[in-house]
């Protein structure tokens, strides 16, 4: 028998594979499934994305190391983009800094920033990393809860003083998953006075910084003055881009914890793969028009959904960025069961809230990757279900 460590029992993703077996299971049994349930984009990235890493395959000098902070043209190429969206001026020298995609750098900062026994402050409901890479690096976790009665943002003022003393880090991710729900600039305000107040790092998970609809336009945390001193930003190609295999995503801001983890990740790993860097930087300084036509893709799926749903009695809000829904299960209904129930009668594939934590209990993901045809048939499929 083999031993396992401690800490591989405190990192289960239960209730995901169980999810899942159950969506295999159907499958097998020749049921026609529709897939809502992984976030993992459905289209494919845009030609001139491929056909930069194309090219850079054909060139035998690039397959050597690449080493970890990322290609200059590579670390030029964000700092630029930051400046025109942002307004904020980074140095890509020291301020900017390669991810083999943003979660690797979310499952390795807790290693560089927590003792054993620091608390990391991290969202709850919220994406699995959050919890599973500070519990490697040995931490205490402190859930806050993300709830619909305070806007779906933490309350900071209710994390008791003992908790904020001991806090090396907190995780945010705005625009949410699995919430959907937004975040205004004051609130990136308030956790920078926070962090500043009780020394604790901020790490800002901005995956979905580009799909935003009706002209939305999430702020980056470090746009709030002060930020750089405390926070830094962790960015994807994944979903802007249609890129979630490629790995590449990168992290931006305060220039000592960038340092950190680039001395850690040199000792973990030697970067992206040349011809990837290449598609990425083919992505960020071409024409954003495929990233328009992903985000109209996306809200006229979200429509369909959220439209079906509100047909059905709920009365859910439009959620104004990321590719996902987040839906009250009928009467509080448990998530699990009501996800189970789901699959079982209308072949819908979705994920239980309270697999992102606790506080995601009651409710249910769905993430918008399937085309808009599928989708109105698992509205159609449902409706016809719960009549
Ligand atoms: C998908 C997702 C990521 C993962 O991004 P990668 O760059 O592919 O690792 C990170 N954070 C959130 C909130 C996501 O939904």
């Amino acid at each position: 028998m083999i031993k396992q460590a401690n800490r591989m029992d405190t990192i289960t993703s239960a209730i995901f594979s169980q999810v899942d077996e159950l969506r295999k299971a159907e499958i097998e049994k020749g049921n026609d499934v529709i897939t809502l349930s992984i976030g993992s984009p459905d289209l494919p990235p845009a030609r001139h994305i491929v056909e930069a890493i194309k090219e850079a395959t054909d060139d035998n000098a690039n397959y050597g190391y690449t080493f970890t902070k990322g290609i200059n043209e590579f670390t030029i190429a964000i700092a630029d983009w930051y400046k025109k969206k942002f307004g904020i001026v980074l140095d890509p020298e020291t301020e900017v800094h390669s991810l083999i995609g943003s979660q690797e750098g979310l499952s390795h900062i807790s290693l560089c920033l927590v003792n054993p026994s620091d608390v990391v402050l991290i969202p709850d409901p919220g994406y699995p990393i959050y919890s599973a890479g500070p519990l490697m690096a040995d931490a205490e976790l402190y859930h806050m809860p993300l709830v619909a009665e305070n806007n779906y943002l933490p309350d900071l003022s209710a994390i008791p003083e003992d908790i904020l003393k001991r806090a090396k880090l907190m995780i945010l991710n705005y625009p949410n998953n699995p919430l959907a729900a937004t975040a205004p600039k004051e609130f990136f305000e308030e956790a920078v006075q926070y962090a500043k107040k009780y020394s604790f790092v901020i790490c800002h998970d901005f995956a979905y910084s580009e799909l935003a609809f009706d002209d939305y336009v999430p702020d980056s945390f470090l746009s709030v003055n002060g930020a750089k001193e405390v926070a830094v930003e962790f960015h994807s190609t994944s979903k802007t881009y249609n890129m979630a295999g490629c790995r590449v995503g990168y992290m931006v801001g305060n220039k000592e914890v960038i340092g950190l983890l680039s001395r850690l990740k040199s000792n973990f790993d030697y970067g992206i793969f040349y011809p990837l860097q290449q598609g990425a930087i083919a992505a960020i300084t071409g024409s954003q028009d495929c990233v328009k036509e992903l985000v109209q893709t996306y809200q006229r799926r979200r429509d369909i959904i959220v439209n079906g749903f509100n047909d059905m009695g709920w009365s859910l809000e439009m959620p104004k960025a990321s590719m996902y829904v987040w839906i009250p299960t009928p009467n509080k209904q448990s998530s699990f069961d009501f996800t189970v129930n789901l699959l079982k009668n209308t072949g819908v594939a979705v994920i239980p809230g309270v697999a992102f934590g606790k506080y995601g209990e009651g409710y249910i993901r769905i993430a918008l990757v399937q085309s808009e045809e599928r989708l109105s048939e698992a509205i159609e499929r449902i409706k016809k279900w719960l009549k």
